[in-house]
């Protein structure tokens, strides 16, 4: 599914981030920067020890934030490191956490004259947060940022298997629903 917002392009697509040819992808790092399961673990492993390397030199990233690194072997030439939120039931500022990471992601790509960039599903994984939650998050953190930056000229969800898509498929048409209600 694609939609346009502003003079920009947002899209969902499913597949595995490490595949992607948009100039940044976006890793669900832990505050270590040292490395993880899920998609962490695959992006170092397809994009080789240099990545790792940068990431032991930056030293860390608290939630929220974002660093970023060249990519490796990667096709993307960077890969932005960001730190979701752990879930702990939603009353511990998860969202806006989540919402930062998405924001300070965008925001680095920005600065650096990136146009394209790919996010996966950041902290429904190991983290715990529901996707039915975080999928309206970001969505609409990254439409937010289109809408007041063309520079960024695509952003890609790529959603790891058919459930995850559903739901961002499910969230985003009902943010252009109630956008379209006023
Ligand atoms: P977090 O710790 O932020 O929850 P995870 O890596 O555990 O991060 O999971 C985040 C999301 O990324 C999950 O929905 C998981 O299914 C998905 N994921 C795992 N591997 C990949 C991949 N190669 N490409 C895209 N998404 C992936």
């Amino acid at each position: 599914m694609q939609v346009s917002v502003g003079k920009s392009t947002l899209e969902l697509v499913q597949g595995d981030i490490t595949q992607q040819d948009t100039e940044a992808i976006v890793n669900a790092a832990n505050s270590s920067l040292l490395g993880g399961g899920g998609v962490d673990g695959a992006i170092h492993r397809a994009g080789g020890p240099q990545i790792l390397e940068e990431c032991r030199k930056i030293g860390g990233c608290p939630p929220g934030e974002a660093r970023i690194t060249s990519g490796g072997g990667l096709k993307a030439k960077y890969v932005i490191h960001t730190v979701g939120p752990i879930y702990r039931g939603g009353r511990r500022g998860e969202a806006g956490i989540l919402a930062s990471a998405y924001r300070s992601s965008l925001e680095l790509a920005s600065q650096r004259g990136i146009r394209s960039v790919a996010f996966p599903s950041i902290s429904t994984g190991a983290y715990g947060y529901p996707i039915e939650l975080a999928a309206p998050i970001a969505l609409q953190t990254a439409m937010d940022y289109l809408q007041a930056h063309s520079e960024i000229e695509m952003v890609r969800f790529v959603l790891f298997g058919s459930s995850a898509y559903e739901a961002y498929e499910k969230a985003l048409k009902g943010l252009l629903q109630s956008e379209s209600a006023g």
